[in-house]
């Protein structure tokens, strides 16, 4: 089954946004199958956005990553790196529309309260980077006959 990291950045923990956005995956029928809180150490910071190291938004990206702890989670289910990026609405929340959780809850391109992978290699890397294969749980949800064609 397809799986996507997802993580909850430091402004939705402290705006009390965790158990609101995790509603919005269990409801639509995603599977959680590993998650933690954790304060990021730099060296995973900087491997998570490689990407952007020489961007000139990149010292603020990075000091607002580590301001406080986040919240980290694997999510599986058919589509689901398509499926929550459409959740999360587009990079920048004044641009994002509503019913997206950046759409709902976020005004500004920096704090824009989660991410999720881009694509099916991008959530494999970075599941890798965050989570110990035996931190990702495996069990089927009672629903899923009512969920799957
Ligand atoms: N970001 C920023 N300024 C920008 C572009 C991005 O602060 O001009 C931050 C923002 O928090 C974003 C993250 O860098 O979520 C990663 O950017 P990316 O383009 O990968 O967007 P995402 O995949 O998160 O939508």
């Amino acid at each position: 089954m397809d799986q996507t990291f997802l993580m909850i950045k430091p402004d939705g923990v402290q705006r009390g946004l965790v158990g609101e956005i995790v509603a919005r995956f269990e409801k639509k029928g995603l599977k959680l199958v590993a998650a933690k809180f954790e304060s990021l150490p730099e060296e995973r910071v900087m491997e998570h956005y490689s990407e952007h190291k020489d961007k000139p938004f990149f010292p603020g990206l990075k000091s607002y990553i580590m301001s406080g702890p986040c919240f980290l989670m694997v999510w599986e289910g058919k589509n689901v790196v398509s499926i929550t990026r459409q959740m999360i609405g587009a990079t920048n929340p004044a641009e994002a529309l509503p019913g997206t959780i950046r759409g709902d809850f976020a005004l500004e391109i920096g704090m824009n309260v989660i991410h999720g992978s881009d694509s099916d290699e991008t959530a494999k890397r970075e599941i890798a980077i965050h989570f110990k294969k035996e931190e990702i749980t495996s069990y089927e949800r009672v629903d899923e006959k009512y969920l799957y064609e």
